[in-house]
C-alpha cells in the first residue's frame, strides 16, 4: 500500500494510509490567511475509542479559520499544546462531508462506508457539568473541532467524535453538504434555543449580515418558523440575495453612520447625534416591516459596531442574541434601555447534538438550502479565507473540494464501480 494517495484516489475502503495531504497552519506563519495556510504532507491520525476517521470529500469555509490563521484572539496551536496535545501545527476546517473510513472502539451510530456531514461542537460526555445535567455545548469541556481542536477537514482525513456524525442529505453534492452545518446549527440555536425568545409566527427578527454565512441560515430559519426576517447588508447584490431567500425586507447599513461605541454621556452633542442615528435606523426598520413594531429578536454577530443599536432597537422584553464580535469585543450597552424595557442580551455558541440534528433534518427535507455560492479547489484554502477576511466573498457559503474530484458529485468516489472491500 502506498504511503500517501493523491486527492480523490482512495485506498480500499477502510485501509488507512500512513500520510495525507493537508492544508496546514504553523505558528511561524500566523498572519493573513494567504500566507498562513500551506499544503503539507502529514501523518494520518488513527481513531481511538468513540472516534471516527472520515475520508473528507469536501470542506466548508468558516470565519473561525480566518482567526486561526491570524493566531488571534486565540493562538490555537499554543492553546492545544498547553492542554497537552503534541502537534505543533493546525489543520483547520470545522465543516465537512465525507465517508466514514474507520471507527474506534464503542462507536455504534455510524459504520464504515456511511456518508456523513460533520458538526464541530466537541465535549467530554463524562465532564462533571454534563453529568450534572448541563447542555453539553455550555460545558467547560466544550470546544470547536477544526479550530480549538486539531484534525479538521482541510485534509484528506478528519478525526471526529462519533456524535459529530450526521447523515448526509442524499440530494446534496459533497460541497453543498459541507457548507451549512456550522453556520446553520449556530443560527438554529440562537433562534430556537433560548425560550421564551424562540421565533414565533409573526415575530419580526432583525438579522445583521443577512447575506453572510450565519445570515443566510438565519433568514431561512426565521422564514420556516413563520417569523418575519429583516436583513441588514452592505450593497445591492447582497440585498437581492437576502430577498430571494425570503427576507421580508432589507436595510443597507451604509446609509447610517452612528456605528460603534457609544459616546460619553458627558458629551450631549455626540450623544444626541448617536441617538438620531439609532432612531433613524429603528424607523427604517418600521418602514421595511410596514408597521411600527420593533424586532422581538435581534440576531447579532458584528458586536462592537452593532450592539448599541441592537440593544436600542430590540422590542420591550425582546432579546438580542449574539455569537461573535467580528468588528470588536468592547461593545457598549446603555443599561437604561436594558432594564427599563426588560430586554435580554443573550450569548450563544454553536449548538448541541439535538440542535445540529434538527437543522440537518430541515436541510434533508429540502426546507433550508446550504446557500453554497462558491466552490474552491484544495489548493485554494488560503485564498478562500483571504476573501472572507477582506469581506469580498460572495453572499452565502463557500466550500472546497478535498477528495471530491469535481463539483456536483453526490456519491462515493467508487460509485458505478465495484465498492472497495472493507478492510478488517
Ligand atoms: P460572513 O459570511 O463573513 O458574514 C458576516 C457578515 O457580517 C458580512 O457578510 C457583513 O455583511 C457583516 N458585517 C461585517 N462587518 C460588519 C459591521 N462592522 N457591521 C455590520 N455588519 C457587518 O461571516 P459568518 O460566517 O456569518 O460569521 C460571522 C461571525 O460569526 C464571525 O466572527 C464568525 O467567526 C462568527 N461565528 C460564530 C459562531 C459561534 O458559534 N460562536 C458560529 C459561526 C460564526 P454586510 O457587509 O453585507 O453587512
Amino acid at each position: 500500500m502506498p504511503a500517501i494517495y493523491d486527492l480523490g484516489t482512495p485506498p480500499p475502503l477502510g485501509m488507512i494510509p500512513e500520510r495525507m495531504h493537508a492544508s496546514v497552519i504553523r505558528r511561524e506563519r500566523y498572519g493573513e490567511p494567504q500566507v498562513a495556510f500551506q499544503r503539507e504532507e502529514v501523518t494520518v491520525p488513527r481513531p481511538g475509542p468513540g472516534e471516527v476517521l472520515v475520508y473528507v470529500m469536501a470542506a466548508g469555509i468558516n470565519y473561525n479559520n480566518v482567526w486561526a490563521a491570524l493566531g488571534k484572539p486565540l493562538d490555537v496551536i499554543a492553546a492545544r499544546r498547553q492542554r497537552g496535545q503534541s502537534e505543533d501545527f493546525h489543520i483547520g476546517g470545522s465543516d465537512g462531508a465525507g465517508i466514514v473510513w474507520s471507527v474506534g472502539d464503542g462507536v455504534t451510530n455510524v459504520a464504515v462506508g456511511d456518508p456523513v456531514v460533520l458538526s464541530c461542537g466537541v465535549w467530554d460526555p463524562n465532564a462533571p457539568d454534563i453529568q450534572a445535567g448541563a447542555d453539553p455545548i455550555t460545558s467547560t469541556s466544550a470546544r470547536t473541532w477544526g479550530y480549538e481542536e486539531n484534525w479538521g477537514t482541510f485534509a484528506q482525513y478528519a478525526l471526529v467524535r462519533d456524535y459529530q456524525c450526521h447523515p448526509k442529505p442524499p440530494h446534496l453534492s459533497w460541497e453543498e453538504a459541507a457548507a451549512y452545518m456550522l453556520v446553520g446549527a449556530t443560527a438554529y440555536r440562537m433562534l430556537t434555543g433560548f425560550a421564551p425568545h424562540d421565533v414565533r409566527p409573526g415575530d419580526p427578527v432583525l438579522i445583521w449580515g443577512g447575506a453572510g454565512g450565519l445570515g443566510v441560515m438565519a433568514i431561512q430559519i426565521v422564514r420556516e418558523l413563520g417569523g418575519i426576517p429583516i436583513a441588514v447588508v452592505s450593497g445591492a447584490e447582497r440585498a437581492a440575495y437576502c430577498l430571494k431567500l425570503g427576507a421580508h425586507g432589507v436595510i443597507d447599513r451604509r446609509e447610517f453612520h452612528h456605528w460603534g461605541r457609544l459616546p460619553d454621556l458627558d458629551d450631549p452633542v455626540a450623544t444626541a447625534e448617536w441617538a438620531r442615528g439609532a432612531r433613524a435606523f429603528g424607523e427604517r426598520f418600521w418602514d421595511v416591516l410596514g408597521e411600527r413594531r420593533n424586532p422581538r429578536i435581534v440576531f447579532d454577530h458584528p458586536g462592537e459596531q452593532t450592539i448599541p443599536t441592537s440593544t436600542y432597537v430590540v422590542d420591550r422584553a425582546g432579546m438580542v442574541v449574539i455569537c461573535a464580535g467580528t468588528s470588536g469585543y468592547n461593545a457598549d450597552v446603555d443599561l437604561r434601555h436594558l432594564w427599563m424595557r426588560q430586554k435580554r442580551l443573550q450569548g450563544s455558541h454553536f449548538a448541541n447534538t439535538e440542535q445540529c440534528a434538527a437543522l440537518n433534518q430541515l436541510v434533508s427535507d429540502g426546507r433550508i438550502s446550504p446557500c453554497l455560492s462558491q466552490v474552491y479547489g484544495f489548493d485554494e484554502v488560503a485564498e478562500s479565507h483571504q476573501a472572507m477576511f477582506e469581506n469580498r466573498h460572495p453572499p452565502g457559503n463557500m466550500a472546497i473540494l478535498v477528495n471530491a474530484t469535481r463539483p456536483g458529485m453526490t456519491e462515493a468516489p467508487w460509485a458505478g464501480t465495484a465498492a472497495p472491500v472493507v478492510a478488517q
